[in-house]
C-alpha cells in the first residue's frame, strides 16, 4: 500500500492511496520458483496471428514476463490469412507436446476465425487464459482445480493483497465481457469472497447513480477516462482495468487525477491490473506444470 509515493508524485494532493499493481505483482512472480531438480521447466506456448500492434505489444510483455519466472516459451507467429482449420492443427499439436504446460491464444482473432472455436479446442488442462467453457464453468460452480481468466484473478488478488475487504460490499464492473467483466462477477460472488456484484455494460441506464452506490467500482469498457468524479461515492476504490492506447500514451478508464479527489484507493494506469494480469499468466502457468509433472 503506497500513499503519496514517489511514482504517484502527481496524486500528492489527494488522500487517495494508489495501489501500486507493478510491485505486487513483482512479489508474486519472485515466488515463483523453477525447481532445478526437475527434468524441464514449465512451458507456454503462445499463437499469436497477424500483426495487431496491440497483440505484438501484448504477447512480447508476456514472453518478458516468462523469462524472468523461467518459464520457457514459444511463440507461434501466424499469418493473418490462416485459415481456422490450420490454426485448430496448431492447437491440436500444441497439446500434444509434453514440454508445453500452457496454450495462449492472444485475441482478438481475425473475423474469419472463430474465437469460441479456437479456445473450445484448447486442453483445458493447459488453458492457463482460463477461457475453456469447462474452465469458466467451474469458476461459476465455485469448483477448484480449473484455470480463472488472468485479468479478473489480478484484480482479485489485488484486493486481497491490498486488505481491501469485499465481504458484503457492493462491487460495480463496468463491462460484461467473457474476458474480464463476467468472469471477474462470477469470482467476486463467490463464498469465499461474498461480494454483491452488479455489472453495467453499453445498455445499462442512470450509470452514475448505479456507480455512485459502488463500495469498489471496476471499470472494464474500453473507454479513456470514461469514470469522473461524479461517478464515485466519497471513500470508494476505484479499479481501473481498461487500457486506451491515445497519442499522449496509455491511458486508462478512469480520470485518475480527478477521481483520486474521492476515492480512498485507486489503481493506476499503467502499473495497476496490467502487471496482476501477467503475474497471473505465469502463476496459471505453473501451477499446469505442477499439476502435469507433480510438484
Ligand atoms: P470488450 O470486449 O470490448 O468489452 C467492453 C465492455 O464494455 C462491453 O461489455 C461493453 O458493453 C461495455 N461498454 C462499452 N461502452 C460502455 C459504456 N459507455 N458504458 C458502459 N459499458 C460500456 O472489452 P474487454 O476485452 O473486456 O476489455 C475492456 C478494457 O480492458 C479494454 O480497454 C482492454 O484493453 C482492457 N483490458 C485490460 C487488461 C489488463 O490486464 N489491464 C486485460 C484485459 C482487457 P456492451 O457489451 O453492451 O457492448
Amino acid at each position: 500500500m503506497i500513499r503519496f509515493s514517489k511514482r504517484f508524485r502527481k496524486y500528492w494532493r489527494a488522500k487517495v492511496i494508489v495501489i501500486d499493481g507493478k510491485k505486487i505483482a513483482a512479489e508474486i512472480t519472485s515466488s515463483l520458483k523453477v525447481d532445478a531438480s526437475k527434468e524441464r521447466p514449465p512451458g507456454l506456448a503462445f499463437v499469436l496471428v497477424g500483426k495487431h500492434p496491440a497483440s505484438q505489444t501484448y504477447v512480447k510483455m508476456k514472453e518478458r514476463g516468462c523469462k524472468e519466472v523461467g518459464i520457457h516459451s514459444e511463440t507461434l507467429e501466424l499469418n493473418e490469412a490462416v485459415s481456422e482449420e490450420e490454426l485448430l492443427k496448431v492447437i491440436a499439436e500444441l497439446n500434444e507436446t509434453d514440454t508445453i504446460d500452457g496454450i495462449l491464444v492472444q485475441l482478438p482473432l481475425p473475423d474469419h476465425i472463430s474465437a469460441s472455436k479456437i479456445l473450445m479446442a484448447i486442453d483445458p488442462a493447459k488453458d492457463v487464459d482460463g477461457f475453456h467453457p469447462l474452465n469458466m464453468g467451474k469458476l461459476l460452480l465455485g469448483e477448484s482445480g480449473g484455470f480463472i481468466p488472468c485479468t479478473p484473478l489480478g484484480v482479485a488478488t489485488l484486493l486481497k493483497k491490498e486488505e481491501i475487504a469485499t465481504e458484503g460490499k457492493h462491487v460495480v464492473i463496468l463491462g460484461r465481457s467473457n474476458i474480464v467483466g463476467k468472469p471477474l462477477a462470477a469470482l467476486l460472488v463467490q463464498k469465499e469472497l461474498n461480494a454483491t456484484v452488479t455489472i453495467a455494460h453499453s445498455k445499462t441506464k442512470n450509470m452514475g447513480e448505479l456507480c455512485r452506490s459502488a463500495d469498489i467500482l471496476i471499470a472494464a469498457i474500453g473507454h479513456p477516462r470514461f469514470v469522473g468524479p461524479e461517478f464515485v461515492r466519497e471513500g470508494a476504490v476505484v479499479i481501473a482495468v481498461g487500457i486506451n492506447r491515445l497519442q499522449e500514451g496509455l491511458v486508462g478508464d478512469v480520470d485518475t487525477e480527478a477521481v483520486s479527489e474521492k476515492a480512498s484507493m485507486i489503481t493506476p494506469v499503467p502499473g495497476g491490473v496490467g502487471p496482476m494480469t501477467i503475474a497471473m499468466l505465469l502463476s496459471n502457468t505453473f501451477e499446469s506444470y505442477k499439476r502435469r509433472c507433480g510438484s
